[in-house]
């Protein structure tokens, strides 16, 4: 490598690109961001809470506004942490690949790191256009040490091969139990931060039965 590329390489920004449903938005999904983040040197993290998503729709889910609403607040102590409205604002279709080409092209000088859990990542061949997705960013894979290689081993090798894999501790906290807590009246209070668990209960979310 000559100087100037050293040079370039070394300027690019490291950004990493935390997209959910957030459905909402949790410790969980804090804790992974700011895992990667650290262990990665990212300069920041870009949540990108999903729009019309191509994978989930259930009667209780929250508009893409509310969900964005929480993403913001929840955030907003980490001043490494952004949120993006690309996927809010978009009509249609919420698909990743549309997504990190955008990105892409905004921070031109800029390598993603698109952060995700085993689920996400063992999903992402029956996403739309995968390999455009592996070409735009280099996925991380956020799990528990040893359980995720045996699974990743059923991706095909081009998959395997671009996925990087970042052994961490998780908190074990999940969307759908949130949910659950809310309809049943249980306390979610120490899932998600505060301004979350508030603006839920403000607007009365997740009190509808799931279909
Ligand atoms: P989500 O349920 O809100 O979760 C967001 C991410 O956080 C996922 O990668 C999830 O991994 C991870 N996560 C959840 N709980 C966690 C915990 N306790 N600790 C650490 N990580 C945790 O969002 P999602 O519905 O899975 O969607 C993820 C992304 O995939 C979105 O950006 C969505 O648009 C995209 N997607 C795109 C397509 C497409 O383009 N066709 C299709 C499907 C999904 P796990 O899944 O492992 O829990």
């Amino acid at each position: 490598m000559t100087d100037s590329e050293d040079n370039f390489q070394t300027n690019r920004e490291k950004i990493g690109i935390m997209g959910g449903t957030f459905d909402p938005i949790h410790y969980g999904h804090l804790f992974a961001a700011e895992e990667a983040r650290v262990a990665l040197s990212l300069r920041r993290v870009i949540f990108v809470p999903s729009g019309n998503s191509p994978h989930k729709s259930y009667a209780s889910m929250a508009s893409a506004e509310d969900r964005y609403a929480m993403t913001a607040v929840a955030i907003e102590n980490n001043r490494y942490f952004e949120i993006s409205r690309i996927e809010t604002d978009r009509t249609g279709t919420s698909y990743t690949s549309d997504t990190l080409r955008e990105l892409a092209r905004i921070h031109i000088n800029a390598d993603l790191f698109l952060i995700t859990g085993l689920d996400a990542a063992l999903d992402i061949p029956n996403w739309h256009k995968p390999h455009e997705i592996l070409s735009l960013c280099t996925v991380v894979v956020v799990a528990r040490p040893g359980y995720i290689r045996d699974k990743i081993r059923e991706l095909d090798d081009i998959i395997q091969d671009s996925l990087l894999i970042l052994d961490t501790d998780l908190i074990d906290i999940s969307s759908t139990a949130i949910r659950r807590h809310v309809r049943t009246g249980e306390c979610v209070r120490y899932m998600t931060p505060d301004p979350v668990w508030r603006y839920i209960v403000d607007k009365k979310l997740y009190s509808r039965t799931e279909a």
